[in-house]
């Protein structure tokens, strides 16, 4: 069934990154987490360019959408947002580089929501698919949310729980329909789901459904829809396979791009040298001692991340795990719990904090440093909120010392390097790379680190 499918491919995504670090390679899945990176959505990356537009009321928003807009709180649109409406709103079909974090939402969202008229209620008109569950979950709200003043009905679909009830929800009608690829399909065979009417298809993170095996899928799901629908597709990094999809798909496209290489002003970036055994022990002691608030905790393994967080709470720390081997519903009630401040410290495995909205997190630490080094620029994108400051920690042991290399380079910023009292480990920490103009860019070429990366 389609929904297994996805459970496996989920778990492969998981077990991808798993593993002795010695016999793990580099070359898994490209991409990032695409974790959402909230400061640059508040303050938009990257200069506006001549001619952009610079309110939402200039980008051509109808009243309705500005004023859903405005409920969100948000006072500029961001530079994807400035970029992708324009285009979005003149029928053009658009891909999109960006990563969650941006606004990206809100580009594909509000243009695809102005495109339906009112006397078309009920009928599945937009179609969203994205690769992971919980991001699912996430883009329905911020549909429901943005569509409130057009009373359009969003529905979810993805695996891992009862199909019965979606296929009653369907049954019932809506105007766009968010949905995990494996799942969608599985609806399409069994006729509960008509996508003939789809005038706007988007599909959220393309790079990472590629990674997870989805491409064959989601290229059966486009084919369900009308040809003269309109095609938005955001991706991260532009892999060929994506280059080709994109190509295939959307005949009218224009491209627009932008770029997050850096982690924000605000974040105060620091390195802790550590035995690999002590670990653990460290990351109890720094929550003991000085680290306020909430916590958010990458580990690379569901194994690592669910130990972590039993030793955490059997030593008095609140805390849950967030990875891919446990069910979609215990998944939502940590993130839940989590959310509403109930649990200190969440320990997540990438595949499962992919594509999170979380607010308010005061501290990213990156038990196992991440293996590519974009991913560190987004889990640490976690914290310090536009006008905040937060904290983003590595627990280096000796072996990863490599993988913070390449975060150096990525960002072009050495990271200080500080042990703590008690814990200072048997090696001595390598220096920074040097990091001048032109470093790295030759290995950045080559590196399936740096596998589509833009250049800044
Ligand atoms: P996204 O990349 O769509 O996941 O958005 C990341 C975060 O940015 C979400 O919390 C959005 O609500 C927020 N956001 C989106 N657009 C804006 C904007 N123009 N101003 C401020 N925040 C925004």
């Amino acid at each position: 069934m389609r929904e297994d499918e996805q459970a496996v491919n989920e778990e492969h995504d998981d077990t991808e990154r798993a593993g002795d670090s010695t016999t793990a390679t580099m070359d898994g899945p490209a991409g990032t987490e695409a974790l959402p990176n909230e400061e640059t959505a508040a303050d938009p990356p990257g200069p506006r360019e001549d001619g952009e537009p610079s309110t939402f009321e200039e980008l051509g928003l109808e009243p309705r959408l500005l004023e859903a807009v405005r409920r969100r709180g948000y006072e500029r649109p961001t530079a994807i947002q400035r970029r992708a409406i324009p285009p979005a709103l003149a029928g053009r079909d658009v891909l999109g580089s960006a990563q969650t974090g941006t606004g990206k939402t809100a580009a594909f969202t509000l243009p695809m929501l102005q495109r339906f008229s009112d006397d078309e209620h009920g009928t599945l008109r937009g179609l969203i698919v994205t690769p992971t569950r919980e991001l699912a979950r996430q883009v329905e709200d911020a549909v429901g949310e943005y569509g409130a003043t057009m009373s359009i009905e969003p529905m979810v679909v993805h695996g891992g729980v009862p199909i019965g009830p979606q296929i009653e929800g369907l049954e019932w009608g809506c105007d766009v329909l968010v949905a995990t690829p494996g799942r969608l399909l599985d609806h399409c065979r069994r006729g509960t789901v008509d996508l003939s009417e789809v005038q706007v298809l988007v599909l959220d993170e393309a790079d990472r459904m590629l990674d997870m095996g989805f491409i064959d899928d989601v290229r059966k799901i486009v084919a369900q829809t009308p040809d003269d629908r309109q095609t938005l597709l955001f991706s991260a990094t532009m892999p060929n396979a994506i280059k080709s999809l994109a190509h295939q798909i959307m005949e009218d496209r224009v491209e627009v791009e932008v770029g997050l290489e850096k982690a924000a002003e605000g974040i105060r970036e620091v390195i802790h040298p550590v035995d690999r055994v002590a670990k653990h022990e460290l990351l109890l002691h720094l929550l003991e001692n000085g680290m306020e608030g909430q916590v958010l905790v990458f580990a690379r393994t569901r194994d690592t991340t669910q130990y972590l967080s039993d030793y955490l709470e059997r030593k008095g720390v609140s805390a849950d795990a967030l990875h891919g081997g446990r069910s979609q519903e215990q998944r939502q009630r940590s993130l839940q719990a989590f959310r509403d401040g109930e649990t200190r410290a969440l320990v997540a495995t990438n595949v499962a904090a992919r594509g999170l909205d979380i607010r308010g997190i005061r501290h990213v630490v990156n038990f196992d440093a991440p293996r590519d080094p974009r991913d560190y620029v987004h889990r640490v994108g976690r914290t310090a909120r536009a006008n905040e400051t937060g904290d983003a920690l590595i627990l280096m042991a000796q072996h990863e010392w490599t993988y913070v290399r390449d975060i150096e380079k990525l960002t072009g910023e050495a990271i200080e390097r500080r042990a703590v009292e008690g814990f200072e480990p048997d090696f001595t920490p390598p220096p920074p790379p040097e990091l001048g103009d032109d470093d790295g860019e030759d290995e950045r070429e080559t590196s399936p680190l740096n596998r589509g990366r833009r250049r800044r």
